[in-house]
């Protein structure tokens, strides 16, 4: 008995369209059949719980994929509900007639939606992405006797006698010419793992004509630890999931179990990486689940930007199977995840700083790039953490904002100094120390951005560099200016430069006779202006604003200032205070070093005269 129909589809092309459309990535073979064979596993238990059928196998649920290596062909057999029939030319032939639909209008109201992965009923044919003829051979848990279908992705089929002898269906591929790579175990195993690691029936890959080895292991986790309770998972657990799922084997610092029904069903786990040293260019893994099969990774529109730069599982059976961006870019209900995720992400944080203190602060390098990065694009993360963020002092503590303004009351009211470099900044920290001020580290790029965005949204505090201002208590409040102007003039003189801007001060540091200071303002102006590579445009009106500090309680400055020095030595020391002060704030030009470094030769040399 054999028999012959058409597809009844409308478009005769949907093979074409399904090859170029469907999907971009032809591996997602594997995650379609291996799901509707997950599916009839599923459906046929719900069946004998029901009590419509009784379980004559007696043999455990799974889904086996073999490699015929003789043959070139592939097969997924599963042990599930099978199909008669009519249920292959209804589900199979009429293409887009998705068979689960109508098993979930059936069955809608007794059983959870969300344990039918199709919804689409396209999947079926992603085989022909990658097979030049598919057979299915199935026996319905109804029926008597097996029916085979064959299809060489023309738009004819064949409907013979099957041959499977128990209940369930095998869908065999013979694969074409650019897709061979299927057939070797390694790159199948692998490809099944991306998709399928979590699904919930166990998944056995088995090479036929080739020896096995004893006691074969499925290749996935049917029950990950995602999809458990919180109150029933281990650190230990949660440490070895992470190790596995991402192939990272530091331990993750800490991590957020995200288990919720409503308003709409997700689960997942969070976790804070490790950042192994500060350069290291930050990037995650969050990957999309749906029902324990795997849809995406790094699906910006589903999951905060900033997020992306942790490493997690998010499985949300409510998003559909076949992602696809432009889709879910308008979509009102992936912006209530990204909203739910970003809430609970913050929540955990806080708890985390109410509770333990102290890990919260040793994490704290960790994550505050990534908790800036979020404050910069969430308003909504702003809002929960901009009480939270840390700030790490030149003592070392960790302090929040409010925490740290109470410290600088006294000193510098509503002002934050703050290094941006220690190595190069450690003769102004060394000042600051000796003066008994307090500064921070915000040494990170992205702390420019974050500053700036902090004096917006908080017009009451200031953040200046550690170079761009003395604080008053650093210097004596009644300094006697009179000897400004001679300086000033002899500076100018000396260097060759009439705009130099000279500042007399009485320093509490009497071991430093001169400093840079460079204006906050000008100089952000010119960072941004880097940023944004607008250095051609007058680039020349933000030039540092640089002011030499002279520090009258030095015995230099002092001598400069009452006597008359002769010519050479006078120029010798200016030129050397000037370069002096400017080599503790940045690195001389090339021009500017080599003539540093010949005026030092000859001071030595005069040393010794
Ligand atoms: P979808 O799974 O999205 O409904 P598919 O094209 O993948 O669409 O499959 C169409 C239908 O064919 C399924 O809904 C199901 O009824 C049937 N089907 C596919 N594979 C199997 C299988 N292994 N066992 C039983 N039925 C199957």
């Amino acid at each position: 008995m054999s028999k012959q129909g058409n597809l009844s589809i409308h478009s005769e092309n949907i093979f074409p369209i399904i090859k170029k459309w469907l999907y971009s990535d032809h591996d997602i073979f594997t995650r379609e059949l291996i799901s509707n064979a997950s599916d009839a596993i599923l459906k046929f238990k719900k069946l004998c719980d029901l009590g419509e059928v009784s379980d004559q196998l007696n043999e455990p649920f799974k889904i086996t994929v073999s490699i015929d290596e003789t043959n070139q062909t592939l097969s997924f057999s599963d042990n599930g509900i099978g199909m008669t029939e009519e249920e292959i030319e209804k589900y199979i032939t009429q293409i887009a007639f998705s068979g689960a639909e109508d098993f979930l209008a059936k069955y809608k109201d007794k059983m959870d939606q969300d344990q039918i992965i199709g919804h689409f009923g396209l999947g079926f044919y992603s085989a022909f992405m990658v097979a030049k003829e598919v057979e299915i051979d199935t026996l319905s848990c109804h029926g008597n006797s097996a029916v085979k279908w064959t299809c060489d992705g023309g738009t004819t089929y064949t409907l013979s006698e099957g041959e499977r002898q128990t209940r369930g269906t095998t869908i065999t591929l013979r694969m074409n010419d650019e897709s061979k790579e299927f057939l070797n175990l390694y790159t199948l195993t692998q490809t099944i793992e991306k998709y399928c690691s979590f699904m919930p029936i166990p998944i056995y890959i088995i090479e036929l004509g080739k020896e096995q080895p004893e006691e074969i292991k499925p290749i996935n986790e049917t029950e990950p630890l995602y999809i458990k309770q919180p109150a029933d998972c281990s650190d230990e657990d949660y440490k070895s999931f992470y190790h596995k799922a991402f192939m990272d084997f530091n331990d993750p610092l800490f991590w957020i179990h995200l288990n919720m029904d409503y308003p709409f069903r997700l689960k997942g786990i969070l976790y804070f990486p490790k950042l192994s040293h500060e350069f290291e260019t930050i990037e995650g893994r969050i990957k999309l689940y749906n029902n324990q099969v795997f849809v995406a990774e790094n699906i910006k529109e589903v999951i905060p930007e900033f997020l992306l730069l942790l490493k997690g599982i998010i499985d949300c059976p409510d998003l559909p199977l076949n992602v696809s961006r432009s889709l879910l870019q308008n979509d009102g209900f992936v912006k209530k995840i990204a909203d739910y995720i970003t809430k609970k992400v913050a929540d955990k944080l806080i708890s985390l700083y109410k509770k333990e203190e102290e890990s919260y602060k040793k994490f704290w390098d960790d994550i505050s790039p990534f908790i800036k990065y979020g404050c910069l694009r969430e308003s909504k993360f702003y809002d929960k953490m901009k009480d939270y963020a840390l700030f790490k002092t030149v003592e070392d503590e960790y302090l929040i904002l409010n925490d740290y303004l109470e410290k600088v009351k006294e000193t510098t009211p509503n002002k934050i100094f703050y290094v941006s470099d220690k190595n190069q900044q450690s003769q102004y920290i060394k000042m600051f120390r000796e003066n008994n001020l307090p500064a921070v580290y915000l040494e990170h790029s992205i702390d420019n951005a974050f500053i700036s965005h902090i004096e917006r949204e908080n017009k009451e505090v200031k953040f200046a560099r550690i170079d761009s201002d003395i604080a008053g208590t650093m210097k004596d409040e009644n300094t006697d200016k009179s000897s400004e102007e001679k300086l000033t003039n002899l500076f100018r003189k000396e260097l060759g430069n009439e705009a130099l801007k000279v500042s007399v001060e009485n320093l509490k540091s009497a071991s430093i006779p001169s400093m840079i200071l460079i204006s906050e303002e000008s100089r952000r102006m010119q960072e941004m202006m880097k940023l944004y590579n607008m250095g051609g445009m007058g680039m020349d009106n933000f030039k540092d604003e640089v002011t030499l500090v002279l520090n009258q309680n030095h015995s230099l400055i002092k001598k400069l200032s009452e006597e008359n020095i002769p010519d050479e030595a006078s120029k010798l020391l200016c030129a050397h205070l000037y370069d002096l002060a400017l080599l503790a704030n940045r690195s001389l030009s090339p021009d500017a070093m080599h003539a540093f470094l010949e005026r030092s030769n000859q001071l030595l040399e005069m040393a010794v005269k």
